[in-house]
């Protein structure tokens, strides 16, 4: 029909709804065919605590090492499959490849945690727990509580007595939990308390601002409280500088991650970085700083 109209009609046609359901779905076939030709990598961000002067753990965050685009971030194309399996298949592919990493990390540091960002709708399927046990078992060298699961505040929300039950049956296995990006997600008090989370993890725009707006300095400091009367660990992500870090040590959070430590980096960088960290010991500065 669209040809009837002509030439000029047809290139109107062409471009309109239509054509962005099919860039939409041309994108989730790209990304799926991604994962299947192992353009999928994981870069990893450490974790320091302040106090110890101790590299904790890593997060593992995922890129796409594009033929032609080069390194591509998550955000740029981890939306396009959120709603689809595909985004299950990547989150299995994530969990092996990092427990791949950790097998080899371990005798390096057995007491690294390592830290997988899982999607929401991956975490609530009915069969997380139970293909996830099978995935822990194909590496047995590895002990599950080397492994930390983050998931958004504000995905935990949705159906609070299923998150946590796949959170208990995760801890059951050793597995511990980080609430992401806590502060964005209006979580209240009561939710809090029926979510068996290990970790909150504070999030990087409160921190970026918190040494020049006082109310992401309160909000910040609020929500270490918080993390301290509920019994939990709590970590602040976005340090950006040693001011940063010299402050939150004042507000009672020894564990920082952000580019003012490391930018996320290939697993190869790992162990030299850490190497050359340790002898640097730039951070432990941060204890000693004075007040601002
Ligand atoms: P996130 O889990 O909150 O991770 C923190 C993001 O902030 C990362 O971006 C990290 O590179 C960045 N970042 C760390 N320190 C700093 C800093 O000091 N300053 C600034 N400006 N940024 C910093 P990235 O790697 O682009 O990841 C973005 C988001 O994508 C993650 O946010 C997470 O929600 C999601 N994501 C990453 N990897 C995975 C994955 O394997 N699976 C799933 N489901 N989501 C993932
Ligand atoms: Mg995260
Ligand atoms: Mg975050
Ligand atoms: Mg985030």
């Amino acid at each position: 029909q669209a040809k009837i109209m002509g030439r000029h009609r047809y290139h109107f046609f062409d471009a309109d709804l239509d054509e962005q359901v099919r860039t939409h779905h041309n994108r989730r076939t790209e990304v799926r065919a991604a994962l299947r030709a192992g353009e999928l990598r994981l870069y990893y961000q450490p974790k320091l605590d302040m106090r110890k002067g101790r590299i904790v753990g890593m997060e593992a965050l995922l890129r796409w090492a594009h033929p032609l685009r080069g390194v591509v971030g998550p955000m740029d194309f981890l939306p396009i499959v959120e709603h689809s399996d595909v985004i299950v298949d990547i989150g299995e592919w994530v969990l092996r490849e990092a427990l791949r990493q950790l097998q080899f990390w371990r005798a390096f540091d057995a007491r690294w945690v390592i830290s997988v960002n899982i999607a929401a709708r991956h975490f609530q399927r009915a069969d997380f727990v139970a293909r996830l046990k099978g995935i822990l078992a194909e590496f047995p060298d590895v002990p599950p509580h080397m492994l930390e699961l983050e998931i958004l505040e504000s995905s935990a929300l949705s159906d609070i007595a299923h998150v946590r039950s796949i959170m208990l049956d995760c801890q059951a296995l050793g597995i511990s939990f980080a609430l992401d990006d806590f502060g964005t997600g209006y979580s209240s008090m009561s939710y809090l308390k029926r979510l068996p989370a290990d970790m909150l993890k504070i999030d990087q725009s409160f921190v970026r601002n918190m040494l020049v707006d006082r109310d992401d300095l309160h909000l910040v400091s609020a929500v270490i409280g918080l993390a301290k009367s509920f019994g939990l660990g709590v970590i602040a992500e976005g340090v950006e500088t040693i001011e940063h870090g010299a402050m939150l040590m004042r507000l009672g959070c020894d564990l920082v991650q952000g580019y003012g430590i490391a930018r996320p980096m290939p697993a190869d960088d790992v162990l030299p970085w850490v190497a050359s960290f340790n002898t640097a010991g730039v951070w432990q500065a941060a204890a000693q700083l004075p007040p601002i």
